[in-house]
């Protein structure tokens, strides 16, 4: 694989492929950007490019456009906050013809911008020859591919994957930091190593956590997965988050955690509620005294405390998602302080997806080695799974 600072880029268009997948509103001006994380992310590589003399063309999705160009997912507001970070103006080419126009005319050092790629349906095509023509417009534009968009890299996309196999190209600042950080994870973990699951997204989850029982010392599981597990030991969950038809799949789990000595812990006691929402009445319950018709929505005190004892001992963590429903005040004590506990271990700290990123932005959490820009990705990454982005840029030219 190249490195960025192997390709000779000054005075050249590099197209680059960032994530500027950011959350916008509705503000004074129109459309405008709710938080500009992934922009700030993105901007390490632009700036490496542009002090090297390069024609920056970005190429970015937003949002999952249906059927062409759509102005509510229009980057233009993006656009505009890049701009503003940069301190210069960055322009948009609605469409390919009018970016080879507009990059034909650049400076060194001069940034612009696509128009949301996935207007194009080809980006996305299942359709292999869709891709690939879609790739070759875009590698018309420029003669440089640096792939920035960690967040994307486990998709086979044209911008992702099947433009890498067509210019020169190499991974950007980001996805060249996460990659050294979860390879480390992957291939060498300081131990004890513990893993910390939660979030809601249960069955994406546990794909992953047959993959981490190779190779942790510790799982702990909170969040809405949490449930699953507990109704695999035949307990009642009443009203929470439950994938019945994984109940098989997390019984073999829990075998295959005791043959292999991986302490495999659970929520020893639950906060649980009647309804989703805050103001109601809210209970602690022990994890396997839960009443019907009530949903558990965090992991209760006594499990903090268990979780906490763990993520001391560690040397290296990785957390992948909430440990309740952080969103509403009452259920977000188990997120805080399991949170607030994994920066304060000393060894290697890692968090990632997009939820248990803004948890720690809103609690103002701070002390982890890495904080992933992408959740989707990182998992498969530590699955062992090949991504398809990373596989490119190895087979580029
Ligand atoms: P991430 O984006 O960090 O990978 P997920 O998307 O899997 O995390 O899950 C985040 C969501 O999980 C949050 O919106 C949170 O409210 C929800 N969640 C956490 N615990 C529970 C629970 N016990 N019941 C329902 N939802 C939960
Ligand atoms: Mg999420």
């Amino acid at each position: 694989m190249h490195s960025l600072a192997e390709l000779d880029v000054a005075g050249r268009v590099v197209l680059l492929r960032s994530d500027l997948n950011v959350p916008l509103h509705d503000g004074d001006r129109g459309s405008e950007v709710a938080d500009d994380t992934r922009i700030r992310a993105s901007v390490a590589t632009i700036q490496n490019l542009r002090a090297r003399g390069a024609r920056v063309v970005v190429i970015s999705h937003l949002g999952r456009p249906k059927s062409g160009p759509d102005p509510k997912y229009s980057l233009a507001p993006v656009a505009e906050r890049l701009g503003e970070v940069l301190g210069i103006s960055v322009p948009v080419a609605v469409d390919i013809p009018q970016a080879q126009a507009m990059a034909a005319a650049l400076n060194n050092g001069d940034v612009m911008l696509l128009e949301n790629i996935r207007f194009d349906p080809r980006e996305t095509s299942k359709d292999v020859a869709a891709r690939q023509q879609l790739a070759a417009e875009l590698a018309s534009i420029g003669e440089f591919f640096v792939s920035d968009g960690f967040g994307v890299e486990h998709r086979e996309q044209a911008s992702v994957s099947d433009i890498a196999r067509l210019l020169p190209s190499a991974p950007g600042l980001l996805v060249q930091a996460e990659v050294d950080v979860l390879t480390k994870l992957l291939e060498s973990p300081d131990r004890p190593y513990v893993v910390v699951l939660g979030g809601s997204k249960v069955s994406d989850k546990l794909a992953v956590i047959g993959k981490l029982l190779e190779h942790v010392d510790h799982l702990l599981i909170g969040g809405g997965m949490a449930f699953t597990f507990l109704a695999a030991q035949g307990h009642e969950v009443g009203g929470s988050l439950l994938e019945s038809d994984q109940i098989d799949t997390v019984r073999g789990f829990l075998a295959t955690a005791k043959e292999r000595g991986v302490d495999l812990r659970l929520p020893v006691d639950v906060v649980i509620s009647e309804k989703f929402a805050g103001g109601g009445e809210t209970r602690v319950v022990l994890a396997d005294a839960m009443p019907p018709g009530w949903m558990g929505l965090d992991i209760g005190p006594a499990t903090i405390v268990d979780f906490a004892s763990v993520i001391a001992q560690a040397r290296t963590v990785v957390w992948n998602g909430p440990m309740g429903v952080f969103e509403i005040a009452e259920f977000s004590r188990g997120t805080a302080l399991v949170g607030q506990a994994i920066a304060a271990c000393p060894g290697m700290t890692v968090v990632g997806g997009g939820d248990s990123a803004a948890a720690v932005a809103l609690f103002g959490i701070e002390g982890f080695s890495h904080v992933s820009t992408g959740g989707g990705a990182s998992l498969e990454f530590l699955e062992g799974k090949a991504l398809p982005g990373l596989v490119a840029l190895e087979n580029s030219l």
